[in-house]
């Protein structure tokens, strides 16, 4: 089994809202994928003294934390769990009522040993990418946000009445009950080969600049790593910025991380 991780901040000035870790449990067998993409609060503030990184770290190792120690438990009530712990350790400090209170979008990946199936959650625009041993690529997407008007996107007001409301797209932030909004399924281990994840900045490459399918992003994350296939999003955005193409819907880098994992 193999874990490649990389990130990039989408500017040098402001922290990495991204957050990724892997896990391999004691015994050998299986193990566990997160990676989070923590939303950038808007000028007015989020409610919260501690900041989108403080979150996103506090969220994902509760993930990393419960996805090995209570197997039990489906991952969404794992989810549900670590957003309850997460909010609970700041409730007496911050306003978690706040629309823009920290919040992220989610991929959780557990598998166990060859009789085990691989299970996934996917909440918000990040991608996971699911490859069998024929090489066919899956993806894993909720795809709520994308099919909001673009119109309905196009201030943070209109933005925020569709955050984490009925008809409207949902993320990770205070409330547990979100758990149930999210993307899940399994697979029999002998059909899963390879499982990536990518967060919005990385996945690029294929929804924005339209370089090739999933297959061929996969095939990218293999042969050059992670790093590999942010390198060529960065090159991509310069290019566009420099020929002025309206291609960069929003901002010209993103934080982008992407993670693979070789069962
Ligand atoms: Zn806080």
């Amino acid at each position: 089994m193999r874990f490649e991780l990389a990130t990039s901040p989408g500017a040098p000035e402001r922290p990495n809202e991204d957050w990724a870790s892997a896990a391999l449990p004691a015994t050998g067998r299986g193990g566990t994928l997160v990676l989070l993409d923590g939303v950038t609060p808007p000028a007015g503030g989020d409610g919260c003294v501690h900041g989108v990184p403080w979150f996103t770290a506090r969220l994902g190792g509760a993930l990393v934390e419960l996805s090995g120690s209570r197997r039990d438990l489906t991952l969404t009530a794992i989810l549900a769990e670590a957003i309850r712990r997460t909010a609970d350790s700041h409730r007496q400090t911050c306003d978690l009522s706040h629309v823009r209170t920290p919040q992220a979008t989610a991929v959780l990946v557990r598998w166990g040993g060859p009789a085990d199936p691989v299970e996934h959650l996917v909440l918000s625009d990040s991608t996971l990418l699911l490859q069998a041993p024929d090489g066919a690529v899956r993806a894993v997407l909720d795809d709520r946000l994308d099919r909001l008007p673009r119109e309905a996107l196009r201030t943070h007001a209109s933005a925020d009445a569709l955050r984490n409301a009925e008809g409207g797209f949902f993320t990770a932030a205070a409330d547990p009950a979100v758990a149930e909004r999210a993307v899940t399924g399994s697979t029999p281990r002998a059909r899963v080969r390879a499982v990536a994840a990518l967060t919005d900045g990385a996945s690029r490459w294929v929804d924005m600049f339209q370089e090739g399918d999933w297959s061929a992003c996969m095939a990218v994350l293999r042969k050059e790593g992670p790093q590999g296939l942010i390198d060529r999003v960065r090159a991509l955005e310069t290019s566009a910025a420099e020929q002025r193409t309206q291609v960069i819907r929003w901002k010209l880098h993103d934080d982008a991380t992407a993670a693979i994992a070789e069962l």
